[in-house]
């Protein structure tokens, strides 16, 4: 019999079951063509179906305008880090804006290319909160401004994005991609790993408005960390991450199904509600973040004393509630609650987290 826990992995992390049973009955023949996705030539007319219709239903989920590129890239969030600055970094000079670990890894990056200042930053609180953006001292000759919308080691989101002051707005959301609808007009580029919210490690997608992709990158800058390489050949300069896109499209039809963006929001908030109302009446576990910085996706939260984390990860694992553990910066723990965590799976934990607190609060 198949044992599925509950997975609070910040990534890889759960996917729909649905999208597994399906993915696993096509995995020996995919629709009569006798082999599985991955065995399949990227160039046959099967391929072409699979990604079109990714793509497609991928620009439906977020009302993506004509004017904006969709591309399908690979070497993780990580890699994006270095591609922003080499494709969009003209004047060598933009803005970052530090929210935890990986805006900070991403203006480290940009720094090997020219001048990345920090115009926020929120390192004084450990990252516990989202600065205020309203009136940030945009550099004149910035080329973008950088956020990273979602933190997910540290669970802050930005609910109001910054005022960019005219610059075009480079956000990485990896971690909060179709948890929400999104106006992607407020971007010039937009990227986000897959691994957290929508499908298998692999992949990151990019949306980009079209007079951002040009021919005009820092000198230097490889074929394959060119926008315009993706833009210019339908994501296939190279072979693509063909089994990734395909259960990606799943997901995106998963999701279409469940009734769009505005029906995944109010599930996420009715989870993230839950959690957090529950932290907040807690004598034993409490959030980590400011109230109005809290993300929908990523709840951090401690006892306050190490022992008693260790404690509750060891017992949550050996009641079935897996990947508990805090970010190996921050410690305590952490409970992802992407797009395919049920309801149940909130609801069981929360049961659980008061049980343990019966039991330990003496
Ligand atoms: C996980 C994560 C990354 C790093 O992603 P990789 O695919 O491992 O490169 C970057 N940014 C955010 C917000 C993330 O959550």
């Amino acid at each position: 019999m198949t044992k599925r826990v509950y997975n609070f992995s910040a990534g890889p992390a759960v996917l729909p079951e649905e999208v597994l049973r399906e993915a696993a009955e096509e995995m020996l023949d995919y629709r009569g063509c006798g082999m599985s996705v991955m065995e399949m030539s990227h160039r046959s007319k099967m391929f072409q179906n699979i990604i079109d219709e990714a793509e497609a239903d991928f620009r439906e989920l977020l009302g993506i305008p004509e004017n904006y590129k969709v591309m399908f890239m690979q070497g993780g969030a990580t890699l994006q880090f270095a591609m922003v600055p080499m494709n969009l970094m003209k004047n060598r000079t933009a803005d970052y804006i530090l929210t935890g670990t990986w805006a900070k890894k991403a203006c480290e990056e940009a720094s090997l290319f020219g001048t990345a200042n920090v115009i926020a930053s929120s390192a004084d609180r450990a990252f516990s909160y989202i600065p205020d953006c309203s009136d940030l001292p945009v550099s004149e000759n910035a080329d973008y401004v950088y956020i990273c919308q979602n933190n997910t080691v540290y669970g802050t989101q930005f609910h109001k994005l910054p005022d960019t002051k005219g610059k075009p707005l480079v956000a990485d959301v990896s971690s909060c991609i179709l948890s929400e609808p999104m106006d992607v007009t407020k971007y010039g580029y937009v990227y986000g790993g897959v691994q957290k919210n929508v499908g298998p490690a692999g992949m990151v997608i990019g949306v980009i408005r079209d007079d951002l992709i040009t021919e005009d990158v820092l000198p230097g800058t490889p074929k394959m960390m060119r926008f315009k390489t993706y833009t210019d050949n339908g994501n296939m300069y190279n072979t693509p991450p063909c089994y990734t896109i395909y259960i990606c499209g799943k997901v995106f039809k998963w999701l279409k199904a469940m009734g769009g963006l505005p029906e995944m929001q109010r599930r996420n908030q009715e989870k993230a509600k839950l959690l957090y109302d529950f932290l907040d009446q807690s004598k034993l576990f409490k959030g980590t973040v400011e109230k109005d910085s809290r993300s929908l996706m990523n709840v951090d939260f401690i006892t306050g004393d190490a022992d008693m984390d260790a404690k509750f990860v060891a017992e949550s694992k050996a009641a079935g509630f897996e990947n508990l553990k805090g970010h190996r910066l921050v410690g305590g723990m952490r409970a992802s609650i992407y797009n395919a965590m049920p309801l149940q799976g909130v609801c069981d934990l929360i049961a659980f987290m008061d049980r343990f607190e019966k039991e330990n609060l003496k």
